[in-house]
């Protein structure tokens, strides 16, 4: 009973936290209701006015959006399916058996069946990666060589490896200990886990691309970006800003906010200080300081926890009822047996499935306020603030071969952005200093 109330009070918090985060001022909704109006009044998968592309781009950029779409799908039913069929035709009652075979020693018999489960997923993963790898250079938005490729996809198999065998042997050690409430000790486990996770990011990013402090090669570039940074109380020291070599592997732009504590920092993609004009690179960096200051990481990391407690609680009763009801059929024993892991893989898969518009129009609210506190930002530094904005978004657009009207289900499905037809649209029309409007992160 006390757990049905706690999962009873997160449910009732869920509506209050959500109109907290997506309240709106005047001038945000009226370039909401503007950005709207634009994409509902121009076809479907054609231009609009804000966005809009050559005919020959326009075409390979529609061509690539249905693909990529079908392929999204393909993949995550695919990774449910795959479970399925490695349970059903009994690999991993295999898998276990070989582990068992090696000796009593636990942390032996753990490796030897994550090493082979990972081998397996990884080759049934594999068709869509190399093609999606394809895809990117044939519409040359990747210039990295399949050499370089098979090299990061190696690094991931490996840090992979390692990262799943540390997390099941808790787990199971989790499951002994409390076979009852696992799921809830598991995931106060999971806490520090997290957070963690999310400290050596920064880290880990060294290992597939290079990265040099933004100081070192632009300061001209760090002057200006102090400006922003002294206007918004923030505190980024230079030395937190970094360039990083995207153009080695991809011809796309990007910036992001990493890290936590002492490890948090802003990276920008070389790609787009090549592409975009100084005042566009300026509102790419104030979004991302939007990020930084509005404490984005912070409530990502407490959504991936709230989520985390209730997909484990789910798994906890997913794992009982298919071993009781599959268990003789894929040679799952309990839930102490070593593939079990893989049916409480398939639960998150599916979970995953499900929860995907939830976490995606999560995101999609955090884009939308950093857009909102980049585009104000960068007000007083930059002649024209909204067609800086609309201009930045077109040139990522552009570079990324992003279909201008998208179909808007599949937005709120899919992506974790807004759609960039959306974003240009709402940076042409959103002006909070017109008469009458107050700006939502910096006042007048
Ligand atoms: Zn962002």
């Amino acid at each position: 009973m006390r757990l049905l109330r706690m999962i009873l009070v997160l449910c009732l918090l869920l509506p209050v936290a959500l109109p907290a985060r997506a309240s709106e001022t005047a001038a945000e909704h009226a370039a909401n209701v503007y950005a709207q109006q634009e994409l509902d009044a121009a076809p479907r998968d054609g231009n609009i006015p804000d966005y809009s592309l050559p005919p020959d781009k326009l075409a390979k950029a529609v061509h690539l959006n249905t693909v990529r779409d079908t392929m999204h799908f393909a993949d995550e039913l695919w990774g449910i399916v795959s479970l399925l069929l490695l349970l059903g035709f009994g690999a991993v009652a295999w898998m276990r058996n070989v582990a068992v075979g090696r000796g009593t020693n636990r942390w032996l018999q753990g490796f030897v069946f994550i090493l082979l489960f990972n081998i397996a997923s990884t080759l049934l993963e594999l068709p869509v990666d190399l093609y999606s790898q394809h895809l990117s250079l044939k519409y040359g938005l990747s210039v990295q060589s399949w050499g370089s490729w098979f090299s990061d996809q190696g690094k991931s198999f490996v840090l992979g490896l390692m990262v799943l065998d540390l997390v099941m042997m808790l787990l199971f050690w989790v499951i002994r200990k409390f076979p009852r409430r696992w799921w809830f000790a598991f995931w106060l486990c999971t806490i520090p886990l997290v957070l963690l996770a999310i400290f050596v990011s920064p880290y880990i990013n060294l290992l597939y691309d290079k990265f040099e402090p933004l100081q070192k090669t632009n300061p001209e570039l760090v002057a200006q970006l102090e400006k922003i940074v002294e206007k918004g109380h923030m505190n980024i020291p230079p030395e937190r800003m970094f360039l990083m070599k995207a153009s080695a592997k991809v011809t796309t732009l990007n910036a992001y906010v990493t890290g936590f504590g002492s490890s948090k920092r802003v990276v920008v993609w070389d790609t787009s200080l090549q592409k975009g004009t100084p005042d566009e690179v300026l509102f790419i960096f104030g979004h991302e300081s939007g990020h930084y200051v509005l404490n984005h990481i912070v409530i990502g990391v407490v959504e991936a926890i709230a989520g985390l407690f209730v997909v484990l609680f789910l798994g906890y009763y997913f794992v009982q009822i298919m071993i009781t009801r599959f268990g003789r059929r894929w040679g799952v024993a309990s839930q102490n047996d070593w593939a079990a892991f893989a049916v409480l893989l398939l639960a998150f898969s599916v979970f995953g499935l499900i929860s995907e518009p939830i976490t995606n129009g999560l995101s999609r609210m955090d884009e939308h306020a950093a857009d909102v506190y980049g585009q104000e930002a960068i007000h007083g530094l930059v002649a024209d603030p909204q067609t800086t904005a609309k201009d930045a978004f077109d040139v990522l657009g552009e570079t990324s071969l992003v279909d201008p009207n998208p179909n808007q289900f599949i937005e709120f499905w899919t992506y974790n952005h807004p759609a960039v037809g959306r974003r240009a649209a709402f940076a042409k029309a959103y002006d909070p200093w017109a008469s009458g409007m107050e700006p939502k992160y910096f006042k007048k």
